[in-house]
This record gives structure tokens, C-alpha cells and sequence, in this order.
């Protein structure tokens, strides 16, 4: 199973990129994920993406499109977070193109703007392997400590009000060219992201039968 998830930044594609990669067992590919690993490392490129995803920004086509052409190959794949304009669609389908990989469906996460601010300003990320939480609607069984490996439960730097702001903006501002492109292709599938983890998969697994 090949899939490129799309959606704005809250619509769970990281939560979903984690159940479908398992049970298609497919390999996760999630740009944020990656980059975030780099500044961790203080690598060349995790200087060269830090201070745009502190600010909410889209790091530059070139810097991205390098770290997709070393994770796509013909094996089975879930894409989370990238494309996210129509030049790295295009960046993306001629990488494709190249190396003879074709893929099955573009999964449009779709998701209200009351409930990405929602879910971004109460999110937890697990300081060591990544896991996310909800404040309310998806809380550690205890207080601040990560269920699956006991790591520190932290704020996300790009989940404050201003920063959140910005990134929805750049969604707003880039998807329409995006969804305009694999409609055109005929792989765009849309899918009320809206409710909670296991009732979207299911979803999702109906649709990609
Ligand atoms: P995410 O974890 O998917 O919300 O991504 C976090 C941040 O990483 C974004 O706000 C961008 O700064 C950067 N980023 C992730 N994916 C891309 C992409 N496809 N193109 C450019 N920047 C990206």
C-alpha cells in the first residue's frame, strides 16, 4: 500500500500515518518527524529547517525535496506532511515518475478550523519517541509521563497561539492547488477527519478496501 496523507497541520495525520503504517505495514515517512529529528541531532540540515519551523514557515522546496527522494522507494509507504504546495506535488510526482513507483490514494484528512485549534493548542508530544496526546480527549494515563516508553509528555514550540496561527494560514494559502492536482489525477479521496482516532481509520480502511 502506497498513500500520501494530506491535511492541515491537527488533522491527525501523524496519528494516522502511526495505525495505517502498522497495519499495512508500510514504512512511516513523516516529514515533520524527520526534521524535527534533525534540530534535535543539530545536523547540517536541522540547522538549516530550525528557525522556520520555530516560526510555522514551510522550510524551502529544495531542502525537502532531497529528504523525500531518500525515503520514497518502491516498497509499501505512508507519506505524512509532504506535499504541501503544488511545486513539491509536482517535486514529488517526477521523483515518482523516476524511480517507477505508483501510489493508491491521496487521503485528504478533513478537519474543521475550531477543532485543529483545538486539538493543536491541548496536544502533548512525547519528548523521547514522539507519541501524541490530548489534553482532554486523548490524556497519559498518568500526568505528564508517556504511556508507550515513560518519556517526558511536552508542548510542541510551533503549538502556541501565534506560531499555530501562522501554520494554518500557509494550509489555507497552499491547498488548494494541492487537492486541484490529484483531483485531477483521480486519486483525491476526502475523509471527515473530524471525529476521534479509530472511528477515522475505520473509515479510511472502508474507503481503501
Ligand atoms: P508537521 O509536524 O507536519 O506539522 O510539520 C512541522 C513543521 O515542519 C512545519 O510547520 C514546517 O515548518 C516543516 N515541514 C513539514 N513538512 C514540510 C514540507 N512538506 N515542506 C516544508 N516544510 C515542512
Amino acid at each position: 500500500m502506497r498513500i500520501i496523507l494530506f491535511g492541515a497541520p491537527g488533522s491527525g495525520k501523524g496519528t494516522q500515518a502511526v495505525v495505517m503504517s502498522e497495519y499495512y505495514k508500510a514504512k512511516k515517512v513523516s516529514l515533520g518527524d524527520i526534521l524535527r529529528e534533525e534540530v534535535k541531532k543539530n545536523s547540517e540540515l536541522g540547522a538549516q529547517v530550525k528557525s522556520y519551523m520555530e516560526k510555522g514557515l514551510l522550510v524551502p522546496d529544495e531542502l525537502v525535496s532531497r529528504v523525500i527522494e531518500e525515503n520514497i522507494d518502491g516498497g509499501s509507504f505512508i507519506l505524512d506532511g509532504y506535499p504541501r504546495n503544488a511545486a513539491q506535488a509536482a517535486v514529488l510526482d517526477s521523483i515518482m515518475k523516476r524511480k517507477k513507483i505508483d501510489y493508491d490514494a491521496f487521503i485528504y484528512l478533513d478537519v474543521n478550523e475550531a477543532t485543529l485549534i483545538n486539538r493543536l493548542s491541548k496536544r502533548l508530544v512525547c519528548k523521547r519517541c514522539g507519541a501524541n496526546y490530548h489534553l482532554i480527549n486523548m490524556p497519559p494515563k498518568t500526568n505528564g509521563i508517556c504511556d508507550k516508553c515513560s518519556g517526558e509528555l511536552i508542548q510542541r514550540k510551533d503549538d502556541t497561539p501565534e506560531v499555530i496561527k501562522k501554520r494554518l494560514e500557509v494550509f489555507v494559502k497552499e491547498s488548494k492547488s494541492i487537492l486541484d492536482f490529484y483531483q485531477k489525477q483521480g486519486k483525491l479521496i476526502k475523509v471527515d477527519a473530524s471525529n476521534e482516532r479509530d472511528e477515522v481509520f475505520s473509515r479510511i480502511k472502508k474507503i481503501l478496501k
